[in-house]
């Protein structure tokens, strides 16, 4: 059961701490000293705890697809059953909302003063997008900004229970990075998304070696826009060549998770707002993202056993 946030007056003792809505879910406001950073710390902690594995989908180069295998494979884990969000933390091309058909909405705030997600096929989403007044803004972001946002995707969501959270984030190895790892704490599981050329593979392994040193557990790598079938000819074509992040998770000593094939489909639904993945189950392009949702689910299963939503702690005041 969800326990809605709750406003609490400013105190009139000069001793409660009364830090926006927030107290309302604090067992220690009486004699609270935490500073602002702190209180947002705690608050996406608590955010956190509800939310039984938290995965990241990375790659060190834009355009990949990095948003798209987001979004299937939460498509795909969603059908499984699981109660899962996606948190596009890409901020400076969130394209999450168009791939679920959220384009243009904005986001509601609770009577708590939370943050509603958005709710598309089965799924909570949050965006810096939902934020934006005109979506072609370009976005400007001071660091202080960044921290301020990445802070409000994370703790001012009202994200509840979750099995899983599927954290996109921006290309790179850059601040966001490493305020989202750092702020999640405890990140179950990394998926690194590169294409099969040269180029890709460089970056793909930056990405290894990013996940190595900030100590995330890799699930694997996945060679995405691998290889195209002719929807005219039938004819193979291997676009941006093939193999190629196969042979770097084998160099690197990542486990591979497949090939996506390029296939024209996924741009046009994409654009249409309706996840591939849920729309197909027969194809070779479907396949791959359910069979890569597998294999993130039997790693977090191997984790640990999923904590049943009876049992875990509830986001309220004692
Ligand atoms: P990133 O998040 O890495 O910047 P996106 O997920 O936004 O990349 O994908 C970039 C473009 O490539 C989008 O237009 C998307 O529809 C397309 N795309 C991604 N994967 C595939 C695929 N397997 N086949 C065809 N198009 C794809």
């Amino acid at each position: 059961m969800s326990t809605e946030l709750k406003m609490v007056q400013p105190s009139t003792t000069g001793d409660a701490c009364t830090y926006m809505w927030a107290c309302a879910i604090c067992d220690e406001n009486e004699t609270c000293q935490k500073d602002k950073e702190g209180h947002s710390r705690w608050l996406v902690a608590k955010r956190m705890e509800r939310i039984d594995y938290k995965i990241l989908v990375m790659s060190n180069k834009g355009g990949v697809g990095k948003s798209t295998v987001s979004t299937n494979i939460a498509v795909s884990l969603a059908l499984k059953g699981y109660e899962v969000g996606i948190c596009d933390m890409d901020i400076h091309g969130p394209n999450i909302p168009k791939m679920v058909g959220a384009e243009g909405q904005r986001l509601k705030i609770s009577t708590g003063g939370g943050i509603i997600p958005y709710q598309a096929y089965n799924m909570k989403i949050a965006s810096m997008s939902f934020l934006l007044q005109n979506s072609d803004d370009p976005i400007i972001w001071r660091d202080a900004y960044k921290f301020e946002f990445i802070n409000q995707l994370l703790g001012g969501v009202e994200w509840q229970d979750l099995q899983y959270l599927i954290v996109d984030l921006p290309p790179g190895t850059g601040n966001e990075s490493v305020t989202t790892i750092d702020l999640i704490g405890e990140v179950t599981g990394c998926v690194i998304v590169s294409t099969p050329q040269e180029v890709a593979l460089l970056d793909a392994r930056k990405s290894v070696t990013f996940a190595r040193d900030s100590e995330l557990p890799i699930i694997g790598v996945v060679e995405n826009m691998s290889g195209l079938d002719c929807p005219h000819c039938h004819e193979h074509i291997d676009v941006f060549r093939m193999g190629g992040g196969e042979a770097s998770a084998r160099d690197m000593d990542v486990p591979f998770l497949g090939r996506i094939p390029l296939d024209p489909e996924v741009v046009r639904q994409s654009d249409y707002g309706e996840p591939y993945a849920l729309f197909h189950s027969d194809l070779p392009t479907a396949d791959a993202y359910h069979a890569i949702a597998n294999q993130v689910d039997s790693f977090c299963k191997k984790k640990g056993s999923l904590v049943s939503v009876a049992t875990r702690s509830p986001f309220k005041k004692k």
